[in-house]
């Protein structure tokens, strides 16, 4: 082959390799890394729950059906914000219409999160969400986390039940199936989506022992409120 035709190939490859991989290798990495601290957390047993993390016209999204340990940066999917994703990727999770649906609904959101967590499945077991029972609930922007109807993974109800379950809140139930947590960063959902399975666990818990006692909207609110600014450290000097 002549020296130009191997460059022009080469050149050929590198765009592709381009194309596949950009624009956010390190995204693409954090996704991954936070994937397999969901699955040795316990926060998703098995192949279940995905993630994603909005990019610039669309998200990146974990593709369907790769155990987390296995997942690499190339196999996490790009998919446009109309649905389309562009040839040569894995095929992405079968949760990519929720995940566009609360994009689309919620421009605040930067990363989502979505688990088959234990005790929050449980309660979504019971179609029961999570209410004022502890303080904490307020964390996610409300005074209850809402259970979200039944319908079938991966179908466009199942993306229209979630964001009318979310509402301007950042986690919510999936009825018979699972939970979803919102994040600035794909750090901040999983973290709220471990802070909503910690809070069915106690509300399971109080449950068994009888009724917990449930706080005020008023007193909620308070709460709320308080948590816009809880927390928030002043920088030290050196
Ligand atoms: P995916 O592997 O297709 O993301 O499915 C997992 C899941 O939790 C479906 O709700
Ligand atoms: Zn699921």
């Amino acid at each position: 082959m002549k020296r130009t035709a191997v460059r022009r190939r080469v050149a050929r490859v590198l765009t592709k390799r381009a194309v596949s991989l950009s624009p956010t290798p390190n995204l693409r990495s954090e996704i991954v890394a936070v994937g397999q601290r969901m699955s040795t957390s316990g926060l998703s047993p098995g192949k279940s729950g995905n993630l994603s993390v909005r990019v610039d016209g669309g998200m990146l999204i974990t593709p369907t059906g790769i155990a987390y340990s296995e997942m690499k940066g190339a196999d996490i999917v790009e998919v446009r914000s109309d649905g389309r994703v562009a040839a040569g990727q894995r095929v992405a999770s079968s949760e990519w219409r929720i995940h566009l649906a609360i994009y689309k609904a919620r421009p605040d959101v930067g990363a989502i999160v979505h688990t088959h967590s234990l005790n929050a499945t449980a309660l979504a077991c019971l179609h029961r969400g999570i209410p004022a029972f502890h303080y904490m609930v307020a964390e996610f922007g409300g005074d209850r986390v809402v259970c979200a109807p039944y319908a079938t993974y991966g179908s466009e109800d199942l993306a229209r039940f979630s964001v009318k379950a979310l509402g301007p809140r950042t986690a919510c139930l999936l009825a018979n199936h699972g939970a979803i947590a919102l994040g600035d960063t794909v750090r901040q959902a999983y973290d709220r989506a471990a802070a909503v399975e910690a809070l069915a666990a106690q509300y399971a818990r109080a449950r068994s022992l009888g009724r917990p006692r449930i706080l005020s909207a008023r007193e909620m609110a308070r709460v709320v409120e308080k948590f816009k600014t809880y927390g928030k450290q002043a920088p030290v000097e050196e």
